[in-house]
């Protein structure tokens, strides 16, 4: 089945309630070697989106995406803010006003926005980051691409990657962000920005996994 914009309020709903039923968790994680912020800006941009909901799903994707990130952009504040704004801008610089997003178009569009907030947050794999699950996540949507990975297969293998990548991040030394102030200190705590990308990511899936079974 094609999954369109039409989708994008049943998608916004699910990352909100998982950051919900998650948001003592991240919270702790953010104090412990943040300012303890993050979910409240991710609500407040969440909040947003949900209120531009029935108009986003009437949109093409490319619209759809470049509106998402420039509401996050606006509405978040925080070094999130900016890093999720320039990943959704840039995921819908890569397709066009016609584009469907099927399994090489997201993987193509998803390349290039984490490409973009690298540089937008001058980072890489390994910094204790957002990034540890999105590259990883990145690279096996590649790899499912090229596998021509069946729907169950994908999903599981996208939600375990990005579960890997948030455990990857516990015994890495910040370099980036407010949390490099802490050095060595970070060492034992997961990085709150990696967990809730984990989390959106996880909660899409599960929505695509419950469209597919109706
Ligand atoms: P702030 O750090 O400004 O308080 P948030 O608390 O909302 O903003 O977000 C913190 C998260 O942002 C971190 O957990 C990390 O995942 C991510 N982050 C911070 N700086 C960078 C960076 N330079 N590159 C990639 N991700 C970053
Ligand atoms: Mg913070």
């Amino acid at each position: 089945m094609e999954i369109t914009p039409h989708y994008l309020p049943d998608f916004i709903d699910a990352v909100i309630a998982t950051i919900r039923e998650n948001e003592e968790e991240v919270t702790a994680l953010d104090q412990a070697i943040g300012d303890g912020d993050h979910v409240i800006n991710l609500q407040r941009g969440l909040e947003n989106l949900k209120a531009q909901a029935p108009e986003l799903s009437q949109l093409s994707w490319e619209a759809a995406l470049k509106k998402i990130g420039i509401s996050l952009l606006g509405s978040m504040g925080g070094a999130s803010g900016s890093l999720f704004g320039t990943l959704f801008i840039s995921m819908s610089k890569k397709l066009t006003e016609e584009s469907t997003l099927n399994l090489e178009t997201t993987a193509q569009s998803f390349s290039f926005g984490v490409d973009e907030t690298k540089k937008r947050g001058k980072s890489d794999l390994g910094a204790k980051t957002m990034l540890d699950v999105l590259i990883p996540v990145e690279q096996a949507l590649q790899q499912a691409f090229e596998a021509q990975m069946t729907t169950d297969k994908l999903h599981e293998f996208i939600c375990d990657t990005a579960l890997a990548g948030v455990e990857s991040t516990r015994d890495m030394v910040a370099t980036k962000g407010r949390a490099a102030f802490m050095g060595e200190r970070t060492k034992g705590h997961l990085d709150a920005g990696a967990k809730t990308s984990q989390l959106i990511i996880c909660a899409i899936i599960k929505v695509l996994d419950n469209l597919n079974s109706e």
